[in-house]
């Protein structure tokens, strides 16, 4: 295989090797608000390298750092007003919005590792606030202190801002009102491990460097690289620009932490289609939880794993939802790929996801044992119970949710009133497709000689399928007549055409 061809995970995976045997694939993500599938991105990225890394016999390992000790920026739209009160606070020491999780970072945090589980990822998992808690930062908290100069001028250079004379890589957290935004260091001491400070709300104090506060992020995640020996890392475009945080990270990871700086693998965003990027701040956002009510775990992989990092990735939970499904199934995109989206739970399926959207919606009301029985109607061996069940459940969600009105249809109990439009060659059409099914025609059968009775009936083939879709559903189009036809029952097909051609 060529360089063309071969699989961007794959590439990475070879691009690292080179540099040595033993790997820490690293990703992290603020619990800030909702994280959607747009910050998926990120995790299934990392993923996808760690498993090319496995295959080809690294000695790797998958980490995922939870910036629990970050500030709350400001009050998103989804928080209520008491929330001003904790701007400025680490995320994990502001309590849950819903009151049962252990904070506010607990609260994003917990679905987002139940998410990553269903999408077989498995990653161990660390949270800021412990870290610096126990003590993991101490060494480079007391680095950025004494190199303080080194840093603010490296900053200065590749971002090219001057840094305020008094800033200072540390932010305290104030002993009085709990924020760390609002905190200046006066000084420090090395040997007992402290850090002065004045805050803006008038207190001043002494803190630990053991969770007392944290590294600014321009410095907290060159400091990190070293503590975790970690070589490859997926991030976001927004760091990746000339001067953002990967430019002043790599130089601080060089001089300052005699480090060398992790491979970047730089993401291009999630776009919903039509209404730009997700963000789980503006609420254009569709959850993990959401997604994986709609596709299998392994598509939801498939839509990010197929497509290069660097390229932004449309998607669209519409029709076209059920190509990239029927795409997977078919495993006719990449194979790599597909194979790198296989989660333990992934049960592989011969049903078509639009053949099920049809099957859903002819044998809901009556139950999943009759579901069963449709899908032997139009052919399918029913071998994986569950698997059928989990795609059936997909579809009526996406059904209800995402489905465009012209997939939708209900076969109609009675005959539509609509069958008043139908014309005596339609009606005679329907007569001979019933007698063709009364002779033992099947669905197929009947599909692929719908222009011979079209011609018998002296019409257009378009209008015998019109006829069709008037008489059972009361609508001018429908499902793809062969298997819609073999999925329903035959007498109450015949029984109905019969009915429609008096
Ligand atoms: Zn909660
Ligand atoms: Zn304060």
């Amino acid at each position: 295989m060529n360089e063309e061809t071969k699989h961007w995970a794959d590439v990475i995976a070879e691009n690292v090797l080179a540099r040595g045997k033993k790997h820490t694939v690293a990703s992290g993500i603020t619990p800030s608000g909702a994280i959607h599938i747009g910050n998926m991105r990120e995790v299934v990225t990392a993923d996808a390298v760690y498993r090319a890394l496995r295959d080809k016999g690294a000695d790797v390992r998958l980490i995922y750092i939870a910036d629990t000790f970050d500030p709350l920026r400001k009050v998103y739209p989804f928080l209520p007003k008491v929330y001003e009160n904790h701007v400025g606070k680490p995320l994990s020491e502001i309590p849950c919005p819903c009151g049962s999780h252990k904070s506010y970072a607990e609260h994003f945090l917990v679905p987002f590792i139940e998410a990553l589980h269903s999408l077989g990822i498995k990653p161990d998992v660390y949270r800021a606030d412990e870290l610096y808690r126990q003590g993991r930062y101490v060494e480079a908290i007391k680095i950025a202190l004494i190199k303080r100069d080194a840093i603010a001028r490296i900053i200065s250079e590749v971002a090219g801002r001057e840094l305020e004379p008094d800033w200072n890589p540390f932010n305290p957290i104030c002993n009085e009102c709990g924020r760390l935004s609002t905190t200046k260091v006066t000084g420090f001491d090395i040997e007992k491990e402290t850090i002065d400070y004045a805050c803006a709300c008038g207190s001043q104090g002494t803190v630990s460097m053991r969770g007392g506060g944290k590294l600014t992020w321009r410095v907290d995640w060159p400091a990190r690289w070293p503590i975790f020996g970690t070589t490859v890392e997926p991030f976001g475009k927004d760091h990746a620009t000339a001067g953002g945080s990967y430019d002043t990270g790599k130089r601080i990871s060089k001089e300052i932490y005699d480090y060398d700086p992790p491979y970047p693998i730089v993401y291009e965003w999630i776009m919903l289609k039509g209404r730009g990027a997700m963000h789980s701040s503006t609420g254009l956002a569709i959850s993990i939880s959401e997604m994986l009510e709609i596709v299998p775990p392994e598509v939801l992989r498939y839509l990010i794993i197929r497509q290069k990092p660097e390229k932004h990735i449309e998607f669209d939970p519409g029709l076209a939802l059920l190509n990239l499904v029927d795409e997977y199934d078919r495993v006719e995109g990449d194979r790599r790929a597909y194979q790198l989206s296989q989660t333990e739970a992934s049960r592989p399926t011969d049903i078509p996801f639009r053949h099920m959207v049809t099957t859903v919606q002819i044998a809901d009301e009556k139950g999943f044992d009759y579901l069963l029985t449709v899908l032997r109607r139009s052919g399918y061996e029913i071998s994986d119970i569950e698997a059928i069940r989990q795609r059936a459940d997909n579809a009526r969600n996406w059904l209800l949710r995402y489905a465009p009105p012209s997939v939708k249809f209900r076969v109609q109990e009675t005959l539509p009133p609509q069958v008043k439009s139908l014309t005596k060659e339609q009606k005679h059409a329907l007569a001979i497709i019933a007698d063709e099914l009364e002779q033992g025609m099947t669905g197929q059968e009947i599909h692929e000689n719908i222009y011979k009775v079209a011609q018998e009936a002296g019409l257009d083939g378009k209008k015998v399928f019109e006829a069709v879709y008037l008489a059972l559903l009361g609508l001018k189009s429908g499902p793809r007549a062969g298997h819609f036809l073999a999925s329903l029952d035959r007498d109450f097909v015949v029984r109905r055409f019969k009915e429609a051609s008096e």
